[in-house]
């Protein structure tokens, strides 16, 4: 193994206590309780991490809305502006520390989080740091039967105090794309990081700190969800929550909303179709293919988990992606040689094996893959796995497996192929590959999906609206769409008199 030597910065990081970030200090959990984080690759524990409860929650709250009421909610757009835009470039200028910390506690390659997880992070902040100065009301031409002038506009405020609830996938890109709305739009924040991938929460707090952006603004509670999520999500002074995480969780807090009827929106699961047309370029879309199942060890909603093949060209997709599969390296993030790193924890890695030993004795065809590496040691390792399978009812055709596992499918009807791509609860992307612009616009129009790809895959922008159909979510994230979803809209009439 040839795993690179932390940096001095990242070290010091890790060594120091890992505490809650709560009105700007960092504090104990109340109950004094506290967790370990796992190097997935090595099972070492990298850090211990306060585990907050309900009486942090209650804490966290009342300092973001301390901080909303007060200074924060005195700062000018432009000022708003200047902290983001200074947050960016901290997050630029601390990529190696970050890339590592990612890398050592979420598994994926080294180069992957610092080129581009954490570059991602920078352009979202940067992106919406340009928002606070554009975020506009209207004037409305109303018509009042009393015959009187009136005088109407709307003005846009902030929702109020944020949940912000993610995942481990891209722990810390999933934190930007909920915080840069937030404070783009002058709203505080409570942030819940998963509990497998606390740390790179936490850094960011560090940066946060740094940018000089107010105590307060953003909180942060380590810990697991029923502690710490369900608590924060059912809590009266919360005005909104935004969640990203699977379909049964999203599920819950839908529900615990309801309670004081804070805003909800939510970035759900996904079982995403990809649809190889024959006269598609097979290289190009096979490497496509394989890319959007292998990327992130599939740990990805938006995972190309189904591929649809045109059955004249099956074989030849099956060899390209068998070469792509072998092209892999996997193993520790931190190994230069790495392009797959393990999945992210010993259950993540239980539920991938259980669905692929169940596929095999389903029927389906393993083409490649389906075996924990053997020389890899301890680490939570699965190798890129290609399915051939007839059986759309299989449960590796239909459930979200979160995992470097594609199930390919053959097709010859486009109406029929339109039908199955469709047949999902889910709908957060789709994608084809063809030359044929006729056939590729028809189908993403009849494609049930938040995002269709063409001749493309994950292809994410933060001024592009991102998000989910049918069960994969509620509202869009990114773009110039999220905006509503951190504000409240007020209509203001003046009456000018006759
Ligand atoms: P998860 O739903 O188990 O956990 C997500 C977050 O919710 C974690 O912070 C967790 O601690 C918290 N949580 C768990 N139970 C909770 C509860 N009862 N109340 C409040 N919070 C609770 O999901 P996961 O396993 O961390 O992530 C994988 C899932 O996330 C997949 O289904 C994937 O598709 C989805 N995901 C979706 C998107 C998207 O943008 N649509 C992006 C990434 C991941």
């Amino acid at each position: 193994m040839n795993t690179m030597d932390l940096f001095p910065e990242v070290k010091r990081f890790l060594e120091n206590p890992k505490r809650l970030f709560i009105g700007g200090e960092w504090v104990d959990a109340a109950a004094g309780k506290a967790f370990p984080v796992e190097n997935p690759a090595t099972l070492e524990t990298i850090a211990s991490v306060a585990d907050a409860q309900s009486e942090d929650v209650d804490r966290a709250v009342s300092a973001a809305r301390h901080a909303l009421e007060g200074d924060w909610g005195r700062v000018s757009p432009a000022d708003r502006t200047r902290f983001m835009l200074r947050l960016a470039d901290l997050i630029e200028e601390d990529a190696e520390n970050l890339g590592q910390i990612i890398s050592l506690e979420n598994g994926k390659p080294y180069s992957n989080a610092k080129n581009g997880e954490v570059v991602i992070t920078a352009n979202i902040i940067r992106y919406f740091a340009g928002w606070p100065s554009k975020i506009e009301g209207s004037t409305i031409p109303v018509s009042p039967r009393t015959g009187e002038r009136m005088l109407n506009y709307t003005v846009k405020e902030p929702v109020g105090v944020c949940a912000l609830i993610v995942p481990w996938n891209f722990p810390l890109s999933m934190c930007a794309w909920k915080l840069g709305p937030a404070l783009a739009t002058g709203c505080t924040a409570v942030l819940k990081p998963a509990e497998q991938t606390p740390l790179s929460a936490l850094r960011l707090a560090e940066l946060v700190a740094r940018a000089g952006i107010p105590r307060g603004v953003l909180n942060v509670l380590t810990g697991f969800g029923s502690g710490a999520g369900a608590p924060l999500a059912a809590h009266n002074d919360v005005d909104k929550i935004a969640f990203t995480g699977s379909t049964g969780v999203g599920r819950l807090i839908a529900q615990s909303a309801v309670g004081n009827m804070k805003k909800v929106s939510l970035e759900l699961g996904g079982k995403s179709p990809n649809i190889i047309l024959p006269d598609a370029n097979i290289i190009k879309a096979a490497k496509g293919a394989a890319d959007g199942i292998f990327y992130n060890q599939g740990q990805v909603c938006t995972a190309a988990s189904r591929l649809y093949v045109h059955e004249s060209v099956l074989d030849q997709t099956l060899e390209e992606l068998r070469k792509h599969a072998a092209a892999h390296v996997v193993g520790p993030g931190l190994d230069a040689r790495s392009t797959m790193g393990p999945l992210v924890s010993s259950a993540q890695f239980n539920i991938v094996k259980d669905y692929i030993d169940g596929a095999v004795s389903e029927g389906a065809e393993l083409v490649c893959g389906g075996q924990k590496p053997s020389d890899l040691g301890e680490g939570h390792f699965m190798s890129p796995t290609v399915f051939l399978d007839k059986n759309e009812q299989a449960r590796i055709a239909r459930e979200e497996i979160f995992g470097p596992v594609v199930t390919v499918m053959s097709w010859s009807d486009v109406d029929e192929l339109v039908h199955r791509a469709n047949n999902t609860p889910f709908g957060l992307a789709a994608g084809l590959w063809t030359n044929d612009l006729n056939q590729a616009h028809t189908i993403a129009g009849r494609l049930k999906a938040g995002s269709v790809w063409i001749n493309c895959w994950n292809v994410v922008d933060p001024a592009s609206p991102f998000g989910g159909y049918k069960q994969s979510g509620w509202g869009r994230e990114m773009g110039k769409n999220v905006i509503d979803a951190y504000t409240e809209t007020k209509s203001v009439f003046v009456n000018l008199g006759e």
